[in-house]
């Protein structure tokens, strides 16, 4: 089978690519590399001993959909391109637009003239805003509040629009967690570029060294220390989900949607101690005042992803602080060495 992978070179797209080999696949890796290094791909393929074809282009420009889709035989697509840091896309909002909701419409439109109906796509629990209660379920209310989390939005209702207008689409949307953690192998990794805004990369460049100190954004929350809780996911987990998806999407009638979480929430502080311990090294902080637009607590309700597509995470928070330490510490500076 052929998988095209757009986002295939980023943080977990790179994963799921080397799964994907490993499986067996034969799998196109389309990306236009503006948040990501070709050198993540060249150390899969190191990984796997497989070749992937990988494809400089934009999902933006239907001349260069077209070009992949008349070359070759595409049987789905997992969708991961796209843009994801909250805070920019309040400042370029129509950037954000372009690029995940446009995008997409000229993937699928693409997608469809070549008779390719079958997608899995990356979603967020960003969907889910500011859940009334936890762990949070599949139908619980969707609601967004930055433009990220509303093109999230917009592309399921797209997804779910296409299958209501031709029955022969297949998709199932992914509503990740907190990913974190890389390839025990060390080589690939997340490799945020400039001041990373998410928690663990923000902590593993302190331990490093790059960073003074971490501000913990909020001690006063209703949680267990007064700190977020998130649910944090492994990365190589959630590759996993993706090829239990990818089995899954011939069988499915119309839409399925699906949780990837562990359904264990831990806090900011649950996470440098644990990171401490994991690396040996100390990671200072200092509290600071809370994130606009962050919540107290979010994390899933994974039971619908063991039923439907047989899915658990298997990783725990240990597993996730050494990998994110073996591959911090090995590649201080991510893929530019
Ligand atoms: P990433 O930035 O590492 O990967 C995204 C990839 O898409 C990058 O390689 C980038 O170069 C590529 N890309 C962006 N726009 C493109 C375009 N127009 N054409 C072609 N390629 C393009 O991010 P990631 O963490 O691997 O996330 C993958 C997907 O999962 C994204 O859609 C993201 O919104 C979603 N997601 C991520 C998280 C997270 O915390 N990492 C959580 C929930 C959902
Ligand atoms: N956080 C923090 N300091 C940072 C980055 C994040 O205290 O430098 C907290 C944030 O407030 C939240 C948790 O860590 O409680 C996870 O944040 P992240 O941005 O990684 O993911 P989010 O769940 O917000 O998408």
């Amino acid at each position: 089978m052929k998988i095209l992978v757009t986002g295939g070179a980023g943080y977990i797209g790179s994963h799921t690519t080397l799964l994907l080999l490993n499986a067996g696949y034969d799998v196109i890796v389309f990306d236009n590399f503006s948040n990501a290094s070709a050198e993540s791909i060249r150390q899969v393929e190191a990984l796997t001993d497989k070749k992937t074809i990988l494809i400089e282009g934009d999902i933006r420009s239907r001349k260069d959909l077209e070009e992949v889709f008349s070359n070759h035989k595409i049987d789905a697509v997992i969708h991961f391109a796209g843009l994801k840091a909250v805070g920019e896309s309040v400042e370029q909002p129509l950037r954000y637009y372009e690029n995940n909701v446009c995008g997409t419409v000229q993937l699928c439109e693409v997608m469809a003239e070549h008779g390719c109906r079958q997608i899995v796509f990356s979603s967020s629990a960003t969907v889910y805003g500011d859940p009334h209660t936890t762990p949070i379920k599949e139908d619980f209310p969707l609601s967004a509040t930055n433009p990220y989390g509303r093109s999230k939005l917009f592309v399921e209702e797209i997804l779910k629009d296409l299958y209501i207008s031709d029955a022969e689409w297949k998709v199932i949307l992914l509503r990740y967690f907190n990913p974190v953690g890389a390839h025990e192998s060390g080589r690939i990794g997340e490799d945020p570029s400039g001041i990373p805004n998410n928690l663990m990369p923000f902590i593993a460049q302190t331990a490093v060294g790059k960073r003074e100190k971490l501000s913990i954004f909020g001690n006063d929350y209703d949680t267990h220390d007064g700190t977020g809780v998130r649910d944090y996911i492994h990365v190589v987990d959630l590759a996993e989900g993706h090829l239990k998806a990818l089995e899954k999407l011939p069988d499915i009638k119309g839409v399925l949607t699906v949780n990837l979480g562990t359904g264990q929430g831990y806090s900011v502080l649950d996470m440098v101690k644990a990171f401490e311990k994991a690396s040996g090294k100390k990671v200072p902080y200092v509290f600071a005042p809370r994130r606009n637009g962050d919540i107290a607590k979010c994390y899933a309700d994974p039971a619908y992803a063991k039923k439907v597509l047989g899915w658990e995470a298997k990783r725990g928070i240990e597993e996730m602080c050494e990998d994110t330490w073996r591959w911090q510490s090995q590649n201080p500076n991510g893929y530019t060495y």
